[in-house]
């Protein structure tokens, strides 16, 4: 995203500041506006802005509790705050910065020096998007990276304990890749990595689902919302697809070709389960999938969601 592309949202009480504000930025960004605290605080989990500019002085809830919200809500605590304030000493400029405001512009506003603020605000702004968003994406492969994953399935396991849903999850493991690496070269096994990454990542095309690298040559998907039926039917198809990619390995005793292996666990999280025993089920699975003879699917017998299993 370029600085071009930015969302701005603008908040006062006052319909002619919003409407001098709009006219400063409206040729370089697009603007949006609130005329109160809460509704800003509604837009901005909403719509994602880039920046916020705040006003002060409200009436109800004023700029100082409103930035305060912001900053409390995980998805709207990285919006950067500006106040922008007819209350010009120090104090006032002192509280605004400890509510969590990353500038203070004083009113009445100078529309060059709003512009190049907010043009430096911005880029900041993108530079740490980018640092974020890398920190959690493996670099070889492009899909999340194992600190991501961890994120995700704490979050996602304590929704599912809260909406008493059946958290899945798969582990998967690439099938002699020691050989292969032996045999084709540590950069072909890198690229092998790589495509098998991507193929499973097409299949796995629900928004709300992750596929991650946990580790070496293996991988990991949660799924929530998805009971015993739904995770094995995943799981088959991403054994499918890795195959079906064909990438010869001449040194597989289980095919010609590249496989995986994968473990699944089902379960719907409640407070006396330990999550690590979770992940532990999947790999338990993997394990037995292993010992099979690999390039098939198998699920842990005890943790799933009918209570039948
Ligand atoms: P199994 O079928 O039982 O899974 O056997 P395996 O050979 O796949 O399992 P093992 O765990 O013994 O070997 C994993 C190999 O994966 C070791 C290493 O050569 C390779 N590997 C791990 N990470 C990477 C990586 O980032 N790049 C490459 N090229 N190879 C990797
Ligand atoms: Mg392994
Ligand atoms: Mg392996």
């Amino acid at each position: 995203m370029t600085a071009n592309d930015s969302v701005i949202l603008v908040v006062d009480d006052d319909p002619l500041n919003v409407k001098l504000l709009i006219g400063i930025l409206e040729s370089a960004y697009e603007v949006l506006f609130a005329l109160d605290g809460p509704k800003a605080v509604e837009l901005a989990v909403q719509e994602q802005p880039d920046l916020i500019l705040l006003d002060v002085l409200m009436p109800g809830q004023n700029g100082y509790q409103t930035c305060r919200q912001l900053k409390a809500k995980t998805d709207t605590r990285d919006i950067p705050v500006i106040f922008i304030s007819s209350l010009s000493d120090h104090e006032d400029e002192a509280k605004g910065l400890n509510c969590g405001a990353i500038d203070y512009i004083s009113k009445p506003v100078n529309a060059a020096i709003v512009k190049s603020r907010i043009g430096n605000h911005l880029e900041l702004k993108h530079a740490r998007d980018l640092l974020k968003q890398q920190a959690t994406i493996d670099q070889l492969t492009g899909i999340a990276n194992r600190r991501r994953f961890d994120e995700f399935l704490l979050q996602e396991w304590r929704t599912m304990q809260r909406e008493a849903k059946p958290l899945s999850a798969i582990m998967i493991d690439i099938d002699y890749f020691k050989p292969f690496n032996d045999h084709y070269g540590h950069a072909a096994g890198d690229a092998c990595l790589s495509k098998v990454a991507k193929i499973m990542n097409q299949v796995i095309s629900r928004p709300s689902d992750l596929l991650a690298r946990y580790g070496g040559e293996e991988f990991v998907c949660v799924l929530p919302n998805t009971d015993r039926d739904g995770v094995e039917h995943i799981a088959e198809n991403l054994r499918d697809a890795v195959q079906a990619l064909a990438e010869p390995h001449n040194k597989s005793a289980v095919a010609h070709v590249v496989t995986v292996s994968l473990g699944c666990a089902t379960t719907i999280p409640t407070s006396d389960q330990l999550l690590s025993n979770f992940i532990n089920s999947a790999d338990h699975a993997l394990y037995r999938a292993k010992e099979r003879g690999r390039n098939c699917v198998m699920s842990h017998p005890l943790i799933d969601d009918t209570g039948d299993g």
